[in-house]
């Protein structure tokens, strides 16, 4: 393959990883090849035979200059401590600095046992590869930091999960795998040269401007703490729920890492939850920015070690810094929400509409990303879609009036408050009952309604005519209740 690997994790000492090579499937077929991205990395997609392809994206084949590694991490799960967790069912391939510069992890998910899969088959299933594969690029799309999907495989395989299930690998593209949980992997051993290592390392690769601050451990852990911030505010605004905020999915470049669970909203609920074993609702859609906070104080309690022999004076030092987390979370929620209504700078005014339309929402079970979407259009004189949304016209007219009368006040023309809602609210998102629809089909073969899904959401902020039905709220019959984990 003529990826041009440059590797420098599989330079870390042998704590951070086992060396270990993909186990060989029966029958690799390439179901899908990201051509955007892989030119990106480098790769001329004209020159690359599908056989070959299917080799190398499955591990079949090992590429020349790959040193496939499966990494350690802990991690915090549903709020317990595993000191033990690391990439049971993933290997890391190598690294490759594209053609942006910018360095990134080639990983392939799903391609047999390593030394840390403890029951697990170190497989996965076709439908969960599917699913990352559609969110993750749609994530992309609408311009939300994440891992991305470089290609998917159908091994030819079963795997046995509550069903006999086709077998999957995809290949994730990553900033780095490194996670909240590879900090607590060498801070609940005890391992501080370790801990350095990873901390020096995680700053040259993804916060080299840190290095330079007067406290680099204090200007590290307040820029993972604006990305995660910033990320958060993100979802919460497209309506996103991860499904698995665990710590080990918490990934220190501030990327989406991990789409297990996840769901996009249909109507709007803030204590949705889908993901089914996710039975107290930890990870609703309403406590993703209290989970990001404490996941934050997690690799706060791993940081406090290289501060210096004083425990009570760092802890000192890091605290202010966590504590800024809800200002920094509510700001940005603000200026996103604010948007989505046609306000670029939010204030108390903008916040009080926001509260009140996401009220009138809930009573209504009104659909999030279709009423958002509405907005504009009846901005442009037509609220007949909008409300058969908003079904309560009384609510939904005096609504309708303060939000004119505050962007009148503000000197906000309609043209340009609905261009900037149609930038930010999007038209298309990966609808769970399109995903299933996408899975059902793939996992007989036909990747026909993976396809169109897979187009339709490339540019999420227009409504191309073709693409209407997704751009439908399931109907009673349709709506995915729960989703699973992958594993
Ligand atoms: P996840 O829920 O995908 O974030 O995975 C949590 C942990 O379980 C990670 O250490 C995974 O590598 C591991 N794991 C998940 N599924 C499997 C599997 N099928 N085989 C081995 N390990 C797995
Ligand atoms: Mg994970």
């Amino acid at each position: 393959m003529p990826f041009t690997f440059d590797n420098t994790y599989a330079g870390l000492p042998t704590e951070f990883y086992a060396r270990v090579e993909p186990t060989p499937v029966a029958e690799p077929q390439l179901i899908a090849l990201n051509r955007e991205l892989a030119e990106l990395l480098g790769l001329d997609p004209a020159q690359l035979d599908p056989a070959d392809a299917a080799k190398w994206f499955s591990g079949n084949a090992l590429p020349s200059g790959s040193e496939p590694i499966a990494m350690a991490y802990s991690g915090h799960q549903f709020g317990g401590f595993s000191p033990m967790l690391g990439d049971g069912r993933a290997i890391l391939l190598g690294e490759v600095v594209g053609r942006d510069g910018i360095r990134r992890d080639i990983h392939l998910k799903g391609s047999g046992p390593t030394p840390f899969s403890r029951r697990g088959d170190g497989r996965s299933a076709l439908g969960p590869v599917i699913r990352e594969y559609l969110v993750s690029e749609a994530m992309h799309a609408l311009g939300v930091p994440t891992t991305r999907a470089l290609a998917a495989v159908w091994t030819g395989e079963a795997v046995y999960r509550e069903a006999r299930e086709p077998g999957g690998i995809l290949v994730r593209i990553a900033r780095s795998h490194i996670r909240v949980g590879t900090f607590q992997f060498f801070r609940a051993r005890n391992d501080l040269d370790n801990l350095q290592r990873l901390f020096d390392y995680a700053v040259r690769r993804l916060y080299p401007e840190t290095a330079d601050a007067e406290n680099p451990v204090l200007a590290f852990y307040a820029e993972v703490i604006a990305r995660q911030a910033e990320l958060v505010a993100t979802w919460m605004s497209l309506g996103f729920i991860h499904g698995v905020m665990n710590t080990d999915n918490t990934s220190i470049s501030g990327e989406t890492l991990d789409y297990g669970p996840c769901a996009f909203l249909d109507y709007y609920d803030p204590a949705k939850k889908f993901s089914s074993i996710d039975h107290g609702g930890r990870y609703a859609y309403n406590n993703q920015p209290g989970i990001a906070q404490w996941n934050l104080a997690r690799l706060a309690d791993t940081l406090l070690p290289l501060l210096g022999d004083d425990e009570q004076r760092a802890v000192g030092e890091v605290k202010p810094l966590l504590d800024r987390y809800p200002d920094l979370f509510q700001s940005a929620l603000l200026e996103k929400f604010s948007a989505k209504i046609g306000i670029a700078s939010g204030d108390d005014a903008s916040w009080s509409l926001i509260e009140s339309l996401l009220g009138t929402m809930h009573r209504n079970r009104a659909d999030f990303t279709r009423s958002f979407r509405l907005l504009a259009d009846a901005l442009d004189g037509d609220d007949s879609m909008l409300r058969n949304e908003i079904t309560e016209t009384p609510a939904l007219d005096a609504w309708l009036r303060d939000w004119r009368a505050d962007l009148a006040r503000r000197g906000i023309a309609n043209e340009a408050a609905a261009a900037l809602m149609r930038s930010v609210n999007p038209a298309t998102i990966p609808r769970n009952h399109r995903i299933e629809e996408a899975i059902v089909a793939g996992n007989q073969g036909d990747f026909g309604p993976f396809e169109r899904l897979h187009q339709a959401l490339r540019d999420p902020y227009l409504e191309r005519p073709e693409d209407g039905i997704y751009r439908l709220a399931p109907r009673p019959e349709e709506e995915v209740q729960a989703t699973f984990c992958g594993t």
